[in-house]
């Protein structure tokens, strides 16, 4: 492995001082709230905090939030190998608001608990549960990272909201406790909004009393069936939604963060609403950098479980791919690009990390696992120093190593900071096994048969369609000269 710069500073000069010593690389990130690509610079040397919006845990996460949270860890990965040390907080939430952004609807936890006859507390455990094994198994280190419950932070929350109440930037009505937009000067920054769509937006809340349609609930008080209530100054209820992530983040990070991310459906409404209640409480900047991901589509429409085209990463696992054909798959594009999802779009990405498996297992070997720099490492970090450019590092990638220019070693060395970035098992590939005749599953040894015959008929297009078909599956086909091998990904 290469050196981490920070420890070799720290072996030289002692661990005081090591963080004032270190002048990290540049690093540019797009920021939501200048609309451009900025430097960053961290509060303090060397660390960066970084909070990432986490599911409401009512049902298992679907493919588009886990781009949310694999483009949070890209960040978190690219200013770890640029030599800072990332706290991160991912905030569960395990407190039933309700379906949508506004303060009416169905409450999710509710929803959850009645669909499977168990209570909210059982909903979120296995929730949460099947949350962090899903970013487990796109390589997110669930270990580094600080996932809080937002049930367990009501004392927290409850102190937020009084302040706000004290400082005069909230009012009560019956329904519960709201926050006063127009108290707040700025509101709506992020995004440019300053309250306009909020007004001329469907979210428009026909609460009685509100002041603004802006206004959003801090605190609300209990309906007689809400499953989940706590005592308050503002009697029994239950937080708002927006309240969790200001109060967590004070919690845990502090007044002041370096980066706060979410999808893009977060900027008006949620973010916003953070700003204002955590600026108005704190009297100071909130979040440096706000980031947001572009949405995943499924062939162009919006995941949704009405339309039933929602996927999720047991259904990936289930046709046969390994989770990180997914990871592959969202790293195609930039972060800031929305893309479409397709199963034909999958099954490519998962034969070119399949490709790219075989090549670094070649390299492993011709290397003997030495590392040394090289020109192409230079590009690639600089791509993904440029606002996390994926699409590029990864063709920087495909050229360097099938490249004629470069040393094994100088292969092996890009192959070790692609898989600091990247997170695509690219120095430990995962073996595949040979499927033997015998275990062969009827389906595939049919559609084998029916390669086989197109091929010696010279139907080309029909012998690529079936190839693409038993790749689709999870297998891969190698043509050698005793007959077409299958081989299977270890999952
Ligand atoms: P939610 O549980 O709805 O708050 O979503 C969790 C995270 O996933 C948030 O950061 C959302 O903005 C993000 N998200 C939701 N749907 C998508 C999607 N289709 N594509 C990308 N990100 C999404
Ligand atoms: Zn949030």
């Amino acid at each position: 492995m290469m050196k981490h710069p920070m420890n070799l500073l720290a072996r030289l000069f002692g661990k005081r001082d090591t963080a004032a010593l270190y002048r990290p690389p540049q690093v540019f990130l797009t920021n939501t709230l200048s609309g451009k690509k900025e430097i960053f610079v961290s509060r303090k040397p060397g660390l960066a905090l970084l909070y990432s919006c986490g599911p409401t845990v009512y049902g298992p996460a679907h493919i588009g939030n886990l781009r949310a949270y694999v483009f949070s860890d890209t960040i978190a990965r690219t200013l770890t190998a640029a030599g800072y040390r990332v706290r991160r907080v991912i905030n569960i939430t395990d407190v039933g608001h309700l379906v949508g952004d506004g303060d009416r609807g169905e409450d999710k936890m509710a929803v959850g608990a009645a669909r499977e006859h168990v209570t909210p507390e059982e909903i979120a455990t296995r929730y949460t549960k099947l949350f962090i094994e899903d970013i487990s198994d796109l390589s997110i280190d669930t270990d580094d990272i600080t996932f809080p419950r937002a049930t367990e932070y009501l004392k927290e929350q409850i102190a937020l909201a009084k302040t706000l109440e004290e400082k005069g930037f909230a009012y009560r009505l019956p329904d519960g406790l709201y926050f006063d937009t127009e108290k707040f000067p700025g509101y709506g920054k992020l995004g440019g909004i300053h309250g306009v769509k909020l007004e001329a937006g469907a979210r428009v809340e026909v609460v009685k009393g509100k002041r603004h349609p802006a206004d959003f609930v801090l605190w609300r008080t209990a309906k007689p069936h809400d499953l989940q209530q706590w005592d308050s100054p503002w009697g029994r209820g239950n937080p708002g939604w927006h309240i969790e992530c200001s109060a967590m983040i004070r919690a845990l990070l502090g007044q002041e963060i370096d980066i706060h991310t979410g999808g893009e459906d977060h900027i008006n409404i949620h973010h916003n609403n953070e700003i204002a209640q955590s600026e108005a409480a704190n009297g100071r900047t909130f979040v440096h950098y706000w980031m947001h991901n572009a949405f995943l589509t499924m062939q162009g429409e919006k995941a949704s479980k009405s339309l039933g085209n929602v996927v999720y990463l047991s259904d990936v696992v289930k046709k046969g791919f390994h989770p990180l054909a997914l990871r592959y798959f969202f790293l195609q594009a930039q972060y800031r690009t929305p893309l479409s999802f397709s199963w034909d779009a999958l099954a490519g990405a998962a034969s070119a990390l399949d490709r790219l498996w075989k090549l670094s297992r070649d390299i492993a070997s011709e290397s003997k696992r030495v590392a040394v720099p090289s020109e192409a490492r230079e590009r690639f970090l600089a791509v993904m120093r440029d606002d996390l450019a994926t699409p590029q590092a990864l063709s920087i990638l495909w050229d360097s190593l099938r490249s004629e220019d470069y040393a094994p070693e100088e292969k092996w060395g890009l192959l070790e900071d692609a898989e600091a970035h990247l997170g695509l098992s690219l120095t430990s590939a995962p073996a595949f096994n040979a499927v033997s005749a015998e275990e062969m599953p009827e389906e595939m040894r049919d559609m084998l048969a029916r390669r086989e015959a197109a091929r010696a008929a010279r139907d080309f297009t029909e012998a690529d369609r079936l190839r693409g078909e038993i790749e689709q599956k999870g297998y891969r086909i190698d043509d050698g000269s005793e007959g077409p091998v299958l081989t299977r990904v270890t999952l």
